[in-house]
């Protein structure tokens, strides 16, 4: 199935987070990929597949081995916080587990968490591209929490079908902006 196109106020909204510096466009991957990385993501059949293809391209030009460590439940990373509308049956728990077990197993030290929009198991759950952000977030925080030595990447992937969208998403710039206006 194609991807859905961005909604033009989704669309605004993105060009806003470009703007204030919360996405930019992913280069060169470092060395934190090195030893491999725990890959938490979607596993949505029609859009995994180019999710994986990117990763798996970037690690074979920058020369690393591709050690991806897959945990791809419907929603990834949207499943990890605690108040997530997907935590619906023990989901953030269970996603928590495999990924602490993942890292232990074969020690790794490096979580990649990227979610997708638009994503199915999301809409489902009637979230808005604004309150999927807003769950990344939290579900972030609770994983750097749980494992304060482990370098988590933050990642988003969104579907324009007239450019590949993955950006790296500051999570602290994120907080800064909108988690103080939410605050106030
Ligand atoms: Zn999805």
């Amino acid at each position: 199935m194609p991807a859905i196109p961005l909604t033009r106020d989704e669309l605004e909204f993105v060009q806003e987070l470009k703007d204030i510096g919360v996405l930019r466009k992913i280069r060169n991957f470092d060395d934190t990929y090195k030893g491999g990385f725990v890959f938490c993501v979607c596993g949505d059949c029609d859009r995994f597949p180019e999710l994986y293809r990117y990763q798996k391209n970037k690690c074979k030009e920058a020369g690393y081995p591709i050690r991806s460590h897959l945990i791809a439940l419907n929603g990834g990373p949207l499943l990890i916080a605690n108040n997530s509308p997907l935590n619906t049956d023990g989901e953030s728990k269970i996603i928590k587990k495999h990924i602490a077990g993942a890292m232990q197993i074969k020690s790794i030290e490096t979580i990649v968490a990227m979610f997708h929009w638009q994503c199915g198991a999301a809409l489902n759950a009637g979230m808005s591209i604004e309150e999927t952000f807003a769950c990344y977030y939290n579900g972030i925080q609770e994983l750097q929490s749980a494992h304060p030595d482990a370098r988590i990447i933050t990642k988003c992937h969104l579907h324009k079908p007239e450019e590949f969208s993955s950006y790296i998403i500051n999570m602290d710039r994120y907080q800064e902006v909108y988690r103080k206006t939410a605050a106030a």
